[in-house]
């Protein structure tokens, strides 16, 4: 069988085995919710409700009128207590709406229907109102991704999960291996795609071996084996890893007739479509060389991470939690990401609500984390033959640390998706992820100022 792989990228250690064997588990509901009206990227959603009223699962609370937006759901049963701006992941501060969680409720039930049945028209529609979005990371609205202006010939479904410690992917393969494949399926469905492609890379082999057996006679899909490299999740290098198609510069998958989805994304879209259930949860990984008991959890969106620490013991060799607050002994944990470790977002307090494109949160001790402060370039090149969009991160670095955040885009800021490579090969420890999204929100503004 061959084992197939993009250019550059890096050979990152894995860190799975923490939570890869543990199966999925259920955390119980928090006192409160705080659902962000924003969790996608496009126009920013109303709140339908106020404070004071009485909401159920699976209600719509958030909505927008723009076709590049995706609705939010209420995630528990319960009573808002506020429409405010809470802090969220990425330290900003975003409306959202906070719920005091009714103690009583049940698990939700939703109606079972047909979903082979459905039109493709019907299938998109579903997709939107579910409020479904790239549950990578990217939380780009689904259902505009699967409105192409050109004809699609295959989707992608990226399986990688190829940053260290991440594995909630991975359990879903093996848990929720025909929800995957069905979800995939309604995706070729809606943009009329001939061929399915399952990106896996070699050190899911149990995963590869479950998606072969559910596919076996099934024409047009297949899985692909890949090189264990980072980031062979990515988009254009799963492509071209997978299809040796190129997506030129600047340009997206559809330019090659591609769509990629990911594994949760996938699996969202078939509960969607056959239960008519909105995203009011996730599965995620709770790991790191500081997390007590790791695992891969289905969490409902809007939970605080201080309550999935609660549930899962805290930081490993602290004493318990007291009065509601845990404790973070500094000597036992250096840091706190939501996300990936690569491209995830470190935490400065544990009240960042769950949301859709949360995929993990790790707890790392102290000698896990790089304390050195950074210093100038040192022109060693190594940032240049790692970056797998051939850029020149050395350049857009210096550049933005100036302020000169016209020239960094010159360089490829814009075009850099944030992979953190050019930050972990580098003896500088330069920060060039954080000047780049400093790069892009400036620029961002720029432009917007002169739209007006
Ligand atoms: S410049 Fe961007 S794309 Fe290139 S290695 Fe750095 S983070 Fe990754
Ligand atoms: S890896 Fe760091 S020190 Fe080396 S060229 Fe890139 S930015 Fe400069």
């Amino acid at each position: 069988m061959s084992v197939r792989t993009f250019q550059r990228g890096v050979f990152l250690p894995h860190y799975k085995e923490f939570s890869e064997s543990e199966p999925i588990s259920t955390i119980s509901l928090p006192p409160e919710v705080i659902i962000p009206l924003q969790q996608h990227i496009g126009a920013p959603n109303q709140a339908l409700v106020a404070a004071g009223d009485k909401v159920k699962a699976g209600q719509k609370i958030g909505e927008s009128g723009a076709f590049v937006s995706a609705p939010v759901h209420a995630s528990v049963d319960g009573t808002v207590t506020a429409v405010e701006p809470r802090p969220t992941f990425t330290g900003a501060s975003v409306e959202c709406v906070v719920i005091a969680v009714d103690r009583e409720q049940q698990e939700p039930q939703w109606p079972e229907q047909d979903h082979a049945a459905l039109t493709k028209e019907e299938i998109k529609a579903a997709i939107k109102e579910a409020g479904i979005v790239g549950m990578g990371g990217a939380a780009f609205p689904t259902h505009v991704k699967l409105s192409p202006p050109s004809p699609i010939d295959t989707i992608v479904i990226n399986a990688c999960e190829c940053e260290p410690f991440l594995t909630c992917d991975h359990r879903m393969m093996l848990e929720r291996t025909s929800d995957l494949v069905e979800g995939a399926k309604l995706i070729a469905r809606v943009v009329e795609a001939e061929n399915i492609v399952f990106g896996v890379e070699i050190n899911k082999p149990d995963a590869i071996e479950a998606l072969e057996k559910r596919i076996a006679g099934e024409n047009n899909i297949s899985v692909v084996r890949l090189e264990v490299k980072y980031p062979q999740g990515s988009e254009k290098q799963l492509i071209k890893a997978a299809l040796d198609r190129e997506v030129p510069p600047g340009k997206l998958p559809l330019e090659v007739g591609v769509v990629v989805q990911n594994v949760a994304t996938a699996v969202a879209v078939y509960e969607a479509c056959r239960f008519n259930k909105p995203l009011i949860e996730r599965v995620l990984t709770y790991t790191g060389d500081a997390a007590a008991k790791p695992g891969n959890l289905r969490v409902r969106l809007g939970t605080p991470i201080s309550h999935v620490l609660k549930e899962r013991g805290g930081i490993k060799g602290a004493p318990p939690a007291e009065d509601g607050e845990i404790p973070m002994p500094p000597h036992l944990v250096g840091k706190v990401i939501m996300g990936g470790p690569m491209t995830g977002w470190a935490q400065s307090h544990l009240n960042s609500p769950i949301v859709k494109g949360t995929s993990g949160i790790l707890l790392f001790t102290p000698s896990m984390v790089a304390k050195t402060a950074h210093t100038d370039c040192v022109r060693c090149g190594k940032c240049v033959d790692h970056c797998p969009m051939f850029l020149y991160p050395n350049y857009i670095g210096l550049y933005a640390e100036k302020g000169s955040f016209d020239r960094a885009a010159e360089w490829g800021a814009m075009d850099c998706f944030e992979c953190g490579i050019c930050v972990y090969v580098c003896p500088a420890n330069r920060p060039i992820v954080q000047f780049v999204r400093q790069t892009k929100r400036e620029i961002a503004a720029a432009r917007a100022a002169k739209a007006k």
